[in-house]
């Protein structure tokens, strides 16, 4: 985060204004103070009009408390020698109106500030509302929703449900899991025993069956859900919010059947809360009935920032795909890099090669135990396994902090994919890589996603790089 804003400031010299963004005035007068001597720095804080200004000398800590006092919206200009050098918006968590157990709790998480769809989002789901929330890859969409249904459920008196409140609905067991385990991040900081469990299939049933009497949050994919509930093990008539994760995923066709009977189930006085990076403002949504009213909070990327994610492309003939991604791996040293491939058998095969070539290398896709699944996501995660290989099913959601290299041996069908799969690297504010393997054939299509994506990417010349060896 603070990192981000140090580049920025370098890249933009003392003098300019860079664009409005939520950072830590905390750390970056700390990363000012240790890289730039200071001969003055200012800050000036302007709330409804009124400016209260703050001499340079002033302790970080006080600037922090000062804007902790103040409300949300608070707009804070930085001067360095008399020179405007920033203007954001500084927004604490302390400002949205969580309760204390949760800021304690986000505090120990290290979560400095919340991100922009979190500041618009939390305060919106804690009021009730429906909510919209389009916002890119790795902002922090997750704990968008997670916190204030944590605040809400803390409201309400929980022994008087015997049916869980609380659904979500994810496309894959894995993000399932994750999500899961962002609730229960947040959960023990609660005084209420409240319980959240993920049901997915691929595992035995018996087990979900037996936990989720009692059960408050559930998040699911849809066709666990739905043979649980044919078994009668749960009942969805009291879920008051209910939450589509990758929500424009949820809404396609591939789910269309299971979220509809999905839905009959449920009450229809209920909140809706949307999120994903690639939704657009849909009026069929409030049609569908999946939406009331709603708040829609669309943060768009900022085209003066310099993006995270450096994109880059070797055109490449199809056999020599194989030599080039052995050659990138061992050239650049790699030590994490997930690999997204167009099919199982393809993942397969690139697998068995790397393998053959004594690189380290497993695969995830739903042709695979959702054992091998899980425990090969996990030793990547864990830095165990240097190349993960996947199918677009670990393109979504999946959060690996610090993951350093995104590659695509084939590009997805879809650009909404190729959005998603590049943006498992450069999360919450760390750079990262993300290169495409493009054939002569995938040529016309590479150029249909730089558009839809709304920018250019480099492509470099695969066959002019010796092979040989590889
Ligand atoms: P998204 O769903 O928008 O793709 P996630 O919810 O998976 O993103 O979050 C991406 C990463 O950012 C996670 O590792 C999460 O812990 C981290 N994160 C979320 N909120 C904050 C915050 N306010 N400050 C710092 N890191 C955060
Ligand atoms: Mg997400």
């Amino acid at each position: 985060m603070n990192q981000k804003a140090l580049g920025r400031m370098r890249a933009s010299e003392v003098g300019h204004t860079c664009s409005t963004e939520s950072y830590g005035l905390l750390k970056l007068w700390q990363d000012w103070n240790r890289t730039h001597e200071i001969l003055s720095l200012k800050w000036l804080a302007c709330r409804g009009g009124a400016r209260v200004g703050s001499p340079a000398t002033q302790q970080g800590l006080a600037i922090r408390d000062r804007l902790d006092q103040n409300a949300r919206t608070t707009k804070v200009a930085v001067f360095v020698n008399r020179r405007l050098i920033t203007l954001f918006h500084a927004m604490p968590f302390s400002s949205l109106g969580l309760s204390p157990a949760l800021l304690a709790a986000i505090e120990r998480e290290g979560y400095s500030e919340p991100t922009p769809i979190q500041q618009e989002a939390i305060p919106a789901v804690i009021g009730k509302k429906d909510v919209l929330g389009i916002a890119k890859t790795g902002s922090g969409k997750t704990a968008g929703y997670v916190l204030p249904i944590l605040h809400n459920l803390q409201q309400a008196p929980v022994s008087q449900y015997r049916e869980p409140t609380v659904l979500v609905l994810v496309p894959t067991r894995e993000l399932a899991d994750q999500v899961q385990q962002v609730f229960q991040t947040f959960l023990p900081a609660l005084s209420e025993r409240l319980v959240c469990l993920a049901v997915v299939g691929g595992v035995s049933i018996n087990p979900q069956m037996q936990a989720i009497g009692k059960v408050n949050i559930l998040v699911a994919t849809p066709g666990r859900l739905l043979e649980l509930v044919e078994k009668n093990a749960v009942r969805l008539s009291s879920i008051a919010t209910l939450v589509l994760d990758e929500a424009d995923k949820m809404l396609n066709l591939g789910f269309r059947e299971e979220l509809k009977r999905i839905l009959a189930l449920l009450p229809p006085q209920r909140q809706n809360l949307l999120f994903s990076a690639t939704l657009s403002e849909d009026v069929s949504l409030i049609q569908k009935g999946l939406l009331k009213n709603p708040q829609v909070v669309k943060i768009a990327a900022e085209t003066d920032e310099i993006d995270l994610i450096h994109q880059l492309a070797y055109l490449v003939s199809e056999e020599k795909k194989g030599p080039l991604l052995r050659y990138l791996i061992k050239q650049g040293n790699l030590k994490q890099v997930l690999v997204f491939a167009s099919s199982t058998l393809k993942a397969d095969g690139i697998v068995n090669k790397l393998l053959k070539n004594r690189i380290h290398a497993a695969a995830v896709h739903s042709k695979l135990s959702q054992e091998t699944r899980r425990f090969n996501l996990q030793e990547f995660k864990a830095g165990q396994l240097p190349v993960l290989v996947a199918t677009d099913l670990l393109a979504r959601g999946i959060d690996i902090e610090f993951l350093p290299c995104v590659i695509n041996y084939e590009l997805p069908r879809s650009p909404k994919d190729y959005i998603h799969r590049i943006g498992r690297t450069g999360r919450a504010e760390n750079p990262g890589e993300a290169i495409s393997l493009v054939s002569p054939a995938e040529m016309d299509h590479f150029q249909v996603i730089q558009k839809k994506m709304g920018k250019r990417v480099k492509i470099l010349s695969g066959d002019l790089i010796d092979l040989q060896g590889y």
